[in-house]
């Protein structure tokens, strides 16, 4: 197909505009709510998410700002603010790959690229874009396939402070509960990799093996 029919395929699939522009900010957090209450309509929910939780608010070090070898200057690593665009148009960026752009009016520099739908039903981020090619789609996977977790240095003295705060009658269950929520707070585990950790199950399991 070609890159202007595919544009045209993808532009209502993927946007990167916020439906009602220069919104107030509702007196609840959208994000924490279930739905849209009572008397609010789809769009206006859908635009109070998209400016809580899509946009790209601030860029800093270390979190975005990164040195670019590229362009020899430090910038954000997800490539905003994003130029202004007129129109949903496919084309080449560096290294030989594909992207699609949608339109994106001066107001939305900071968007990430969103689909309503989602938005609205998982009420988060969740940022979209359409695979354009094989490659695309095999280095996507295989980065994902080989992130492997490293061990928390944190785990074994977090346990042992919280045990050693505890009486010999306290149960098994309360260090856990207590490690989980410190490690949840901390950002430094999910609740579920903190699960594996504490159960000694594996974080990589692999179907293949090699003999060298
Ligand atoms: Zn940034």
């Amino acid at each position: 197909m070609p890159p202007f029919q595919l544009a045209q395929f993808f532009s209502n699939k993927v946007f990167a505009y916020s439906p009602i522009p220069n919104l107030e900010r509702p007196a609840v957090n959208p994000c924490r709510l279930s739905g849209p209450v009572e008397g609010k309509d789809n769009w206006t929910d859908v635009a109070e998410l998209l400016n809580r939780c899509q946009r790209h608010s601030k860029c800093a070090e270390p979190y975005c700002v990164r040195y670019n070898k590229r362009h020899r200057a430090k910038m954000c690593r997800f490539g905003f603010p994003k130029p202004v665009c007129p129109g949903p148009k496919i084309e080449q960026i560096q290294n030989q790959q594909w992207a699609f752009f949608p339109y994106r009016p001066e107001g939305d520099v900071n968007m990430n690229h969103y689909h309503p739908l989602w938005t609205a039903l998982w009420r988060g981020n969740i940022d979209v874009s359409p695979v354009l090619s094989k490659n695309a789609a095999i280095n996507y996977i295989s980065k994902y396939a080989s992130k492997a977790e490293t061990m928390s240095a944190e785990l074994n003295k977090t346990i042992l402070d919280l045990t050693n705060s505890m009486l010999d009658t306290d149960r098994i269950q309360l260090v856990i509960t207590k490690t989980l929520n410190k490690f949840c707070i901390k950002g430094d585990f999910s609740a579920q990799e903190a699960c594996h950790q504490i159960l000694s199950l594996p974080m990589v399991e692999c179907s293949n093996f090699s003999n060298f």
